[in-house]
């Protein structure tokens, strides 16, 4: 197979590839660490990252593309019975990670291998030949929003084409240095941010922690993309009023997008508005990498994902099995896809992967969506957890969401279903008020959903939280809410 990182022997010597703070690498020295590490490497099973936000992270994932051995990405702050679940199921031969990070007990005695970012091989960068497209590149661990998580098999061939799609979408290119603050665990951070850049021999600064201080800078100093999750873009929102700096800075990137849940369309209009930018939607997932994106020669809208990326077949299936043929921007069904982008099965779950496809190959997201009359993607929310279905009406958590947000006295929002004897279902809305010693009134809150959306589907009972619960990614953990 061709080498998923042609730029790491294509490119100049001296090109910027990596920077984590103080520390980077150029594609020369990246491909010496890299392939050094390879050297080691190469014949084992599967290997584990300790995925720290750190320079050696990134070199460790690379050297083990090259090596053709799949690497586990570990997420550091997991617990130990999940960390020790991700051992168990994914059985790796060794753990790779920076040199003086403590590992914890829950790794057993897995034999360590420290990263040298200093590596010497001049040679052994070209990939095994024995790699085909279909070999393991990674597994990743789902983020466990609905249930544990499951380890998603992931192809070369899934990896080299999600990246090359999004680069068609978003005319991504080797000249394009993004901005990177999210963690390296998970597809948005690993794949899109770290391997996306050094597939098109662009380059990544990764902030460590995440600050509109350092996205100012960054997009200051010739950054042009930034890459984020919605908890970021609603800190930029909010910081946006005091601060013309960021917002001259956001105007100047040449791309901002989000991914990973849904970005509120009160955060999307207040960033446009302060900064003349529209943040673009992408939607993905770890089973299938990325689906749909608003491209960046199209027309970036509030609250949609925009549309299916080249080679990707995509349709909406309504609950009686059949696929809506006519948009409407209406009619919700569950977003089923099929191509070169997915996953190859769950680990050790064949019972979960036979369940994940239909008979004829689709992939069933769980994600429920519309689809607007040019075809733009609306999401609706998880089947799972965001449909509601009350007094005849299937109601979308997101749009509730999306309304009680534009509420002043709301800073956070979250809405479930819970069981009613009258309705079936009734809406319930959890909510992190702006001040805490003036929350806004259930009676007032219904009232102001219920004039924007349409009555049925105002709250009708309104709980009060100091934070949601939101995982690594912001990611709105509604089964610890319901759990409540
Ligand atoms: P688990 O599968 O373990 O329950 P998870 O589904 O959150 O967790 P991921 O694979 O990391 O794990 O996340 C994929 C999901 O994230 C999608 O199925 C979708 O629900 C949500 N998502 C991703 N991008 C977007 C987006 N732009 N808008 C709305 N939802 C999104
Ligand atoms: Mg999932």
């Amino acid at each position: 197979m061709s080498s998923l990182f042609p730029a790491l022997t294509d490119s100049p010597a001296e090109r910027p590839a990596l920077r984590f703070g103080e520390r980077s690498l150029t594609y020369a020295e990246l491909a010496a660490a890299a392939g050094t590490l390879a050297g080691t490497i190469r014949g084992a099973g599967r290997v584990a990252v300790w995925a720290t936000p750190t320079l050696e992270t990134a070199v460790g994932v690379v050297a083990a593309l090259l090596a053709g051995v799949p690497a586990v990405p570990l997420n550091p702050k997991s617990g130990d019975s999940e960390l020790g679940h991700i051992i168990r199921d994914s059985s790796p031969a060794l753990v790779l990670t920076a040199p003086v990070t403590e590992l914890p007990p829950a790794l057993g005695d897995l034999e360590r291998v420290d990263i040298d970012v200093r590596g010497t091989a001049r040679n052994s960068v070209a990939d095994s030949a024995d790699i085909t497209p279909e070999s393991p590149a990674l597994v990743v661990y789902t983020s466990g929003t609905t249930g544990p998580p499951k380890g998603a098999v992931i192809p070369r061939r899934a990896v080299a084409t999600t990246l090359d799609a999004l680069a068609d979408a978003w005319q991504w290119t080797g000249d394009d240095v993004l901005v990177h603050a999210l963690p390296l665990f998970h597809v948005h951070g690993l794949i899109l941010g770290i391997l996306g850049p050094l597939r098109r021999g662009g380059s990544v600064r990764h902030l460590g922690r995440f600050g509109p201080e350092g996205v100012t800078r960054e997009l200051n100093d010739g950054a042009t993309m930034l890459f984020g999750v919605p908890t970021m873009y609603h800190r930029l929102a909010e910081a946006l009023p005091g601060d013309p700096a960021l917002a001259k800075a956001l105007g100047r990137a040449r791309l901002l997008v989000s991914g990973s849940a849904a970005l509120p369309v009160h955060d999307h209009e207040r960033i446009a508005a302060a900064t003349g930018r529209r943040v673009i939607e992408r939607y993905g997932m770890t089973e299938t990498l990325m689906n749909t994106s608003v491209r960046a020669d199209g027309e970036p809208r509030a609250g949609t994902v925009g549309v299916p990326l080249p080679g990707v077949e995509l349709r909406l299936v309504e609950e009686d099995g059949s696929a809506i043929t006519a948009y409407d921007g209406e009619t919700v069904g569950e977003i089923q896809v099929r191509g070169p982008n997915l996953f190859t099965g769950y680990l050790n779950r064949p019972d979960a992967t036979a369940a994940a496809f239909t008979d004829d190959g689709w992939f069933r997201t769980g994600d429920m969506a519309v689809r607007d009359t040019d075809g733009y993607v609306r999401i609706v929310g998880r089947k799972a957890t965001d449909l509601i279905k009350s007094g005849g009406y299937k109601i979308g958590a997101g749009e509730i969401e999306n309304a009680l947000l534009e509420h002043p006295a709301v800073r956070e929002a979250a809405v479930t279903g819970e069981p009613d004897d009258d309705l079936g279902e009734r809406v319930v809305a959890w909510i992190v008020p702006a001040d805490p010693q003036s929350p806004p009134g259930a009676a007032e809150l219904a009232d102001h959903v219920a004039t924007r959306l349409a009555p049925h589907k105002r709250p009708r009972v309104v709980h009060y939280l100091d934070a949601l619960p939101r995982n690594d990614m912001g990611k709105i953990m509604k089964r610890a809410l319901a759990h409540d």
